[in-house]
């Protein structure tokens, strides 16, 4: 059993991504800009934005963090992505997950303008997605797949199934890993027998937001599993994933670890991302 470190590649590709960012000066006369929206005080959230403005700061990514109260109302928000979307030193604009209910999600991620998402969520990022067109593909999928290409581990013709059906998580990798030629089952919480199904799978992506949920006898032997899962665990009160590491490692050949697998590669892969959008933004500039 081997543990793909997500902490370990997401360092070595911040440190590639941030010599390229040093020659930007010279070349573009600016540097990418990432803007961040924070509504509310929500801890988790707090936090993630936290370790995303960070990993911007080790990259030489200008960040902003624009903090509105909890009770800020649709308009405001929405007048805020506005601006953002006429700043021309803006490459990418990020807002928060989730927001307060009386905000309408999908009125927020669809007003964000295409070319400066981040996240990969707009309708038209999506849209490219499922079409092999060109579009910004969402973050935590597309570090999935380098944490799998890492190992170089065969995706090609292999029996891959995903728990999880999220527009975040679950339906985006399981497309890019149809990209690459895997035969992909999509499983949710209404699929039958659902150990018998993922221990047919050689590599097994779990996406659903519960503690420990994945036992051994979801698991072939050799497999490869990826946990994408971030929860508190109810005893110990730390961070743990969907999959129950300790129980399930020893039949794995390759397995993440949460904290330190999916999550810094989500991060990273926001970085890459952003220099995305700045490099198109600067080359449509110059055209
Ligand atoms: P989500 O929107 O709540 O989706 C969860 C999915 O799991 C749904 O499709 C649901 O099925 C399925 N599910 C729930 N209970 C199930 C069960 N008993 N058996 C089979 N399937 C079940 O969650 P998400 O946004 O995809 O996130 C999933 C997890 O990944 C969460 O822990 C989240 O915190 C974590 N996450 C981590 C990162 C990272 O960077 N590491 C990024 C994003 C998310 P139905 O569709 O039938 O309801």
């Amino acid at each position: 059993m081997q543990i793909i470190s997500g902490k370990e590649l997401s360092a070595k590709l911040k440190a590639e991504m941030a010599k390229d960012v040093a020659t930007y000066m010279d070349k573009y006369r600016r540097l990418p800009k990432l803007s961040v929206i924070l509504v509310g005080e929500d801890p988790g959230s707090v936090s993630y934005v936290t370790g995303k403005t960070k990993a911007c700061d080790e990259v030489g990514i200008l960040n902003e963090t624009i903090r509105l109260e909890a009770t800020a109302s649709e308009a405001e928000l929405l007048s805020k992505i506005d601006e953002l979307n006429a700043d021309s030193t803006v490459d990418g604009i990020l807002v928060q997950l989730p927001l307060p209910k009386h905000i309408d999600e999908n009125k927020v991620i669809f007003s964000i303008k295409r070319e400066k998402d981040v996240d990969g969520f707009h309708p038209l990022n999506v849209a490219g997605l499922w079409n092999n067109t060109d579009c910004i593909v969402p973050c935590t999928p597309k570090g999935v797949i380098k944490l799998l290409k890492s190992e170089n581990i065969e995706l090609k013709g292999k029996n891959v199934v995903v728990i999880g059906r999220s527009n975040i998580v679950g339906l985006p990798v399981s497309k890019l890993l149809l990209n690459e030629n895997a035969t992909v089952t999509i499983t949710h919480s209404k699929t039958q027998n659902l150990p018998q199904v993922c221990a047919q799978a050689d590599i097994l992506v779990v996406a659903i937001g519960r503690a420990k949920f994945v036992t051994p006898d979801f698991i072939k032997n050799g497999a490869v599993v990826i946990d994408v899962g971030v929860n508190r665990d109810e005893a110990t009160g730390k961070l743990c994933g969907d999959v129950d590491f300790d129980a399930c490692a020893e039949k794995t050949s390759y397995i993440t670890k949460v904290p330190g697998g999916v999550g810094p590669m989500t991060i990273s892969c926001l970085i890459e991302n952003t220099i995305e959008c700045f490099l198109n933004n600067v080359k449509h500039k110059l055209m």
